[in-house]
């Protein structure tokens, strides 16, 4: 049996053809397991058992529903430990980290279970009393979603609590490079009592799983976060049997310091957040525009800060900062350093791969960044940091909104005329002023322009799964 297996029909078992992929633990580039590839046989399983799995659960009364998500939320919350030591054991991330993440997953869960009881109708006039016009919000169907290996448990957490809620059921591709964690939440799902065929866990050959599911008649919505090229990929591919579509895409946040802000505080804040998960998190504070005035004071607390994280193994409780989750990821990084360098930045901080096993990259800090420098348009995705200076607000705003991303964007100021400005005029999904974090279990989360569009948590991420019927009764004319 690989250690991990596919999950499909409430069971654990190999891919038919016993085709496996190895999986490695990113601190020390050991083997850990090997992981089940789905083949087309497996495929169709997972589909078929999620088609039978949907027409009794969208029969299931919200309330019922509801009662399964909350055993749901307080299993997840008993097998903390043992789901972030999956986490940890080949993503990379420090345990702490981990258990953070197992909360916020049990938090969406328990969420969802009462929201799924507001999937309210409407009822609109009709022209005579005897007629009724119905509108109702009934569950779309069997959904594919696919996740990438940075949040291995909260990112399936919000498809799967939202689509249960909603009454449908999930087909669920995790990433091939950190399965772990997946695979132990849709266990301790099951423990708790989840209805076998609800959620079917696949993993494999990408390409190949997606162009099966994808061109099935069993699924109605792919429900996806990525990169933006994979993302443009499947959603050409979902066009063929018009799918519906949520993309949950790539980011490049700006971050704007004003003249009135306080910079060191902001530093602080900053590195806190920058090297969490090393830098690996699609709404990362990534660009940072900083007013001359305390540009120098900015850099050097950011540097100190960054000089005082602590790489290392993330079962090591010293270990503040993880490494990156494998190979590739290290020689981006070391790639968009030199880059930077070769267009004038210099390293204020970091700058090198630590050591040489295990794929762990310094925490860096980049200044005099020009905007020629590959790292202020492509998404860094690590813990490098790049900083610029900025005198004229109209000309930082402008900057800030020149990628072709619009996920998250960030801007700190006292002044409430300026930070009214920045909610404006910053082009993204999300919008954080005096702060860096978006994402909570109730609030909207998504992008605009090339960062996807559909969203997921909060009331706005039930929609993705629910369709709209409308019924018109004893309408004689
Ligand atoms: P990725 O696009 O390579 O992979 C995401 C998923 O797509 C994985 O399940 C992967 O196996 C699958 N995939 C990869 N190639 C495929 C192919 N050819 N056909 C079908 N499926 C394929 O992304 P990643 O490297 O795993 O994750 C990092 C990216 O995800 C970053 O761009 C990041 O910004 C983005 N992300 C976005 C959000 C968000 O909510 N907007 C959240 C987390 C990560």
């Amino acid at each position: 049996m690989p250690n991990f297996p596919l999950f499909i029909a409430g069971n654990e078992r190999d891919g038919s053809a016993g085709r496996v992929i190895a999986v490695e633990n990113p601190a020390d580039e050991t083997l850990i397991g090997n992981l089940a590839v789905a083949e087309v046989g497996d495929l169709d399983d997972a589909l078929i058992s999620s088609q039978l799995a949907f027409a009794a659960w969208r029969n299931r009364p919200a309330a019922e529903r509801g009662a399964i998500l909350r055993q749901c939320a307080s299993a997840i919350l008993s097998a903390r430990d043992r789901i972030a030591l999956a986490i940890t054991a080949d993503q990379g991330k420090p345990l702490d980290e981990a258990r953070g993440e197992v909360d916020f997953a049990a938090e969406i869960f328990e969420w969802y279970a009462s929201e799924g009881q507001r999937a309210y109708g409407r009822v609109i006039p009709g022209v005579s009393h005897s007629q009724r016009q119905l509108v109702l919000s009934e569950p779309l169907g069997p959904v594919v979603a696919m996740t990438p290996w940075n949040f291995p448990v909260a990112t399936p957490s919000s498809k799967l609590a939202a689509g249960l809620a909603a009454g449908c059921s999930i087909i669920l591709k995790a990433a091939e490079t950190a399965p772990g964690g997946t695979l132990e939440l849709v266990r301790v799902l099951h423990e708790a009592g989840l209805p076998q065929g609800l959620v079917n866990l696949v993993y494999g050959v990408p390409a190949e799983i997606s162009a099966h599911l994808l061109a099935s008649p069993i699924p109605r919505g792919l429900h996806f976060t990525g990169s933006t090229t994979i993302g443009r990929m499947l959603a050409k591919q979902a066009s063929a049997r018009l799918l519906r579509l949520t993309l949950e895409l790539g980011g490049h946040a700006p971050v704007i310091v004003c003249e009135d802000a306080d910079p060191v505080a902001v530093a602080r804040l900053a590195a806190a957040v920058k090297f969490y998960n090393a830098g690996q998190v699609c709404t990362s504070p990534t660009r940072f525009y900083v007013h001359s005035r305390h540009h120098d004071a900015f850099v050097e607390e950011l540097s100190k800060a960054a000089a005082a994280v602590k790489p290392g193994p993330g079962t090591d409780p010293n270990s503040t900062m993880g490494p990156v989750v494998h190979g590739g990821r290290l020689k981006a990084m070391e790639e968009f350093v030199a880059d930077a360098v070769d267009n004038g930045a210099h390293i204020l901080a970091g700058g090198t791969r630590l050591g040489n096993r295990g794929y762990f990259f310094a925490p860096t800090v980049l200044t005099e960044v020009p905007d020629s420098a590959r790292i202020m348009r492509d998404e860094p995705f690590g813990p490098v940091v790049p900083v610029q200076r900025f005198d004229s607000v109209d000309t930082v705003i402008a900057k800030a909104n020149s990628t072709d991303y619009g996920l998250a964007a960030y801007a700190f100021s006292a002044s409430r005329e300026l930070t009214e400005l920045f909610a404006r005029k910053l082009e993204a999904g999300m919008v954080a002023i005096n702060g860096l974090r978006v994402g909570y279990s109730e609030t909207p989360f998504g992008g605009i322009k090339q960062s996807g569009y559909g969203l997921e948590n909060g009331a706005e991420g039930m929609q993705a799964f629910l369709v709209t019927k409308f019924v018109s009764e004893n309408n004689s004319i």
